[in-house]
């Protein structure tokens, strides 16, 4: 998904390059402004309720609008993304968004702000009142609105600024150079990782198929904890001679190993559309430091899957590759496969139920075919907004 919201006093021009930009970007358009004046015009209760105090160039309750921007975004499940306008107006309404985000499993990519001097707004509203039809486009109510902006809308901003989703565009340019500028924004943000996935289950589950599948599929960064090892290993690295000592002690490698090695693979995957992780975080205290690493990147985790298998199933599969000549090091014994099926079972189960609070973990039968497995997934993560609860 991309979620974006316009930001900038009346007449900054949001509406003008909204028009241009859902249909470039086939986002779903949210007007809270449009949506009241409607509401206004059917004469519906909300309407009657917002009707004075918009007149009057005051804002609309928090209350009024939290409500409008829930229905509308459970009303368009299949929106590829958002495009707000003249929303989040207070920083109430910036906590509202944040947590209708979270509901939607996505976050709001940028908020960009277009800036325009008072004079100038104050011209292109008078201007636009000899046609709008809008009776809040006249001078009493117009004051009133910028005196609103400045007081209960600009101080939105220090809610974006440290989270380093706020973009600035000069409103005084022509309408076609503002365009210009959002969409090198935009673009930009479309090139960044937007597909950050984690992939759970047991060993045997398939994960690493589904999950190369994957990465090849979105084009992302594949992030397998334990390949990373065995590649030191190989590699023979200083590194690799640490992990291949405690390998063979039966030790677990720590986390001041694992967590450099992840960190590098991110940082040097620029050109990555995103990132999925699988035996990664396998503990409690590495999915801390995931969301650590992650957020440090100003990347969350968009998705996360549970693939359930039967234990049966689980052993068949893990004896049958032990066999083979592409077998891991870490599978090379029956006893080594049960210990990571226990691990997985006292550790990794606890990291999966502490995600299930917050994110939607979504449970995928991996008793199928790859193939159908993969189907799965993919439609899944294709359904984008669907997961609304
Ligand atoms: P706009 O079309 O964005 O200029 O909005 C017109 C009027 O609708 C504003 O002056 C407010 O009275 C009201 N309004 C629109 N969006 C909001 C919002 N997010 N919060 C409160 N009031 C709003």
């Amino acid at each position: 998904m991309l979620n974006i919201a316009l930001f900038g006093p009346p007449g900054a021009g949001k509406g003008t390059q909204s028009e241009f930009l859902i249909n470039k970007y086939k986002l779903f358009y949210i007007s809270t402004g449009d949506i009241l004046r409607k509401e206004i015009q059917e004469e519906s209760k909300l309407g009657l309720e917002a009707k004075n105090i918009i007149e009057k160039g005051g804002l609309a309750s928090d209350e009024i609008i939290v409500q409008i921007i829930e229905k509308t975004i459970k009303d368009n499940p299949e929106a590829n993304g958002f495009l707000f306008d003249g929303f989040p107006r207070t920083k109430i309404q910036a906590y509202i968004l944040s947590g209708l985000m979270i509901k939607l499993n996505t976050t709001l990519n940028r908020l960009i702000s277009i800036e325009v001097p008072e004079e100038v707004s104050t011209k292109r509203l008078m201007e636009r009142g000899k046609t709008s039809g809008r009776s809040d486009d006249n001078e009493d109510v117009i004051r009133n609105r910028l005196r609103e902006y400045n007081k209960k809308t600009l101080p939105v901003l220090d809610f974006y600024k440290d989270k380093n989703v706020l973009s600035i565009v000069d409103g005084t340019q022509t309408i076609e150079q503002v365009t210009a500028d959002l969409t090198n924004i935009i673009e930009e943000e479309l090139n960044k990782n937007l597909l950050n996935i984690v992939m759970f289950g047991y060993p045997g589950s398939g994960r690493g198929t589904q999950a190369k599948a994957l990465a090849k599929k979105y084009g992302l960064e594949y992030i397998a904890a334990g390949n990373m090892l065995e590649e030191e290993i190989k590699k023979g690295t200083e590194i690799g001679k640490e992990i291949k000592e405690l390998y063979d002690n039966g030790q677990l490698v720590p986390d001041e190993i694992v967590v450099p090695l992840i960190e590098n693979k991110i940082e040097n995957s620029k050109q990555a559309k995103g990132f999925i992780f699988k035996g990664f975080p396998r503990t409690l205290v590495q999915s801390y430091i995931l969301e650590g690493i992650l957020k440090k990147h100003g990347l969350s985790i968009t998705k996360m899957y549970e693939l359930e298998v039967s234990p049966f199933e689980l052993v068949k599969r893990l004896e049958y590759r032990r066999k083979q000549q592409y077998a891991k090091s870490y599978d090379s014994s029956t006893a080594k496969i049960l210990y990571r099926l226990e691990q997985h079972e006292n550790t990794t189960v606890k990291v999966i139920k502490r995600y299930r609070k917050t994110h939607d973990v979504v449970k995928i039968n991996g008793m199928d075919t790859i193939e159908n497995v993969f189907a799965k997934i993919t439609e899944d993560i294709e359904t984008g907004a669907k997961n609304l609860r």
